[in-house]
């Protein structure tokens, strides 16, 4: 229908528009494949929702591997050839955390992509898919001894220290084994990127990283990054492979990531110079925002890619330096809109509120919104509570020629904050045993998921060529009580 007269509800945020078409899957918020079909059902290469809820039930994570491929390629296709000529293409680093399993990681490794991960358990699931440790990297602010020796034995491209400490433990427990640690310095350059700007700040207040302001330390005069580049550059246990930052996440705009880049290779030219050292290597991290809402407007991987390489390309003959090999960990961009999570609706009902934003409304007059109680909520999706992250849903079971209603889809836990999509407009006939499914849920979903209320956490499908398949399974009753030592302990 349409729904162009239908006025927007007060009760709604500036930036949700009453959808021309309820029914329309607004690009670019879906995975490539998905679509609505003839019977007005959405479907994922031809797969009706309906059938993935009789096989798989709900809720469900539903993946297209053909998307995920895609997009990994993207990204390393466009920033190879943008930094063809400055330093022979990229090393892309899949940034596991966002969501990894061994299918996802045998994924990354045949795209031609390596593999970020952060924890041993993240390691675990790296060697379980058989993926070399070359192709491997170890972040995170607190490794411990087990982690750190378990990246030596499976021999890690690299291992990103984070602090002076930590530098300090690698290079004892490798030279203990008599083996060297190829290392990277995380450095917090003062950039940080938000959502539509970046602000930069001189000294750093956070737990990651060594602060590149100068008597940020005991050591009068030198920042912690330089007394690092120096105390790796002395350790005999450690390689010192280069520098890397990851300036935030959900960036669209490049403006960010050139200014770390810039303030990275000058002070990689000035630690070159300083110590005599080369530093071949040079991580600009993740970060790239991906469409959550119909107002996001992601920027292709390749216009990114090109503006970094002009950067990286005059500020390093402005430094008179050669450019290092570049590296860049993009999480989200790859996963995030590869999936959707498929619902089923539960309880609904309305509540009328006032309105205090619309000014001319007179006192007493309020607005519908409809509350529509999903099978799952922050237990499968905890952005929205963590980060107060605005998602949008459709009506995915069939189409509807009803009125757009503002509607809040809230999740079945016993928190009033447990809300998955704050505003969406959905038809007004939405009923009990629709299906609803939410876009770009691939990345810090499935990853942050609990148990919260003895929930059972959902499976993740992959669909290849018309066919669907677990490659994660759901969580059963059996599961949830198996690591409970029984009432015999008590
Ligand atoms: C989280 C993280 C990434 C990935 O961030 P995305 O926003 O998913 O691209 C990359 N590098 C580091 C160090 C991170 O912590």
């Amino acid at each position: 229908m349409d729904t162009s007269a239908v006025r927007s509800s007060p009760l709604a945020p500036d930036w949700l528009a009453v959808p021309e078409d309820l029914n329309a899957l607004q690009d670019p918020m879906w995975a490539a494949g998905v679509e609505r079909n003839d019977a007005g059902e959405v479907a994922i290469d031809g797969i009706p929702v309906s059938e993935l809820k009789a096989q798989f039930g709900t809720p469900l994570f539903v993946m297209s591997e053909s998307d995920f491929r895609s997009r990994a390629r993207a990204f390393k296709d466009a920033f190879d050839a943008a930094f063809a000529d400055i330093c022979g293409g990229v090393d892309v680093y899949y940034a596991g955390k966002s969501f990894l399993c061994t299918a996802v990681a045998s994924w990354v490794a045949d795209e031609g992509l390596r593999l970020d991960t952060c924890s041993g358990g993240e390691l675990a699931v790296a060697a379980r898919a058989g993926i070399p440790g070359a192709k491997l990297g170890l972040h995170g602010n607190n490794k411990s001894d087990a982690e750190i020796n378990r990246a030596l034995d499976m021999e890690l491209g690299r291992i990103v220290v984070d602090s002076l400490d930590e530098l300090d433990r690698v290079a004892k427990i490798a030279s203990s084994r008599g083996e060297t640690a190829k290392v990277m310095l995380r450095l917090t350059p003062g950039v940080h990127a938000h959502t539509h700007e970046f602000i930069a700040t001189a000294h750093e207040d956070q737990k990651f990283g060594l602060s590149m302001a100068g008597d940020s330390t005991a050591e009068a005069g030198l920042s912690a990054a330089e007394e690092a580049v120096a105390a790796a550059t002395s350790y005999a246990g450690i390689e010192l492979l280069g520098l890397h930052c990851h300036i935030g996440s959900q960036i669209f705009e490049p403006d960010g990531f050139e200014l770390a880049a810039e303030k990275l290779l000058a002070f990689q030219a000035a630690m070159q110079e300083k110590y005599s050292i080369v530093m071949p290597e040079l991580d600009l991290g993740g970060g790239y925002g991906i469409a959550y809402t119909p107002v996001d407007t992601p920027r292709p991987a390749a216009e990114i890619a090109e503006a970094m390489a002009a950067v990286v390309r005059s500020t390093c003959a402005r430094l008179g330096i050669k450019s290092p090999r570049i590296s860049i960990e993009p999480g989200r961009a790859i996963v995030g809109s590869t999936t959707f999570t498929l619902y089923e609706v539960g309880t609904l009902k309305t509540v009328r509120v006032d309105a205090e934003a619309d000014a001319g409304a007179g006192e007493n007059v309020t607005y519908p919104r409809r509350y529509v109680s999903v099978d799952g909520g922050m237990s499968d999706n905890a952005r929205p509570v963590l980060y107060d992250a605005d998602y949008s849903a459709i009506l995915a079971s069939r189409s509807s020629a009803a009125e757009p209603q503002l509607s809040r889809v809230v999740g079945k836990h016993c928190e009033s904050g447990d809300i998955v999509v704050r505003d969406v407009y959905l038809p007004a006939d939405v009923a009990a045993g629709d299906l609803l499914a939410v876009p770009g849920t691939g990345a810090y979903c499935w990853a942050l998921s609990s148990n919260y209320n003895y929930l059972a956490r959902p499976g993740v499908v992959a669909v290849r060529d018309g066919a669907a398949r677990l490659i994660v399974r759901g969580e059963t009753e059996e599961d949830l009580l198996n690591r409970d030592m029984g009432v015999a302990n008590v």
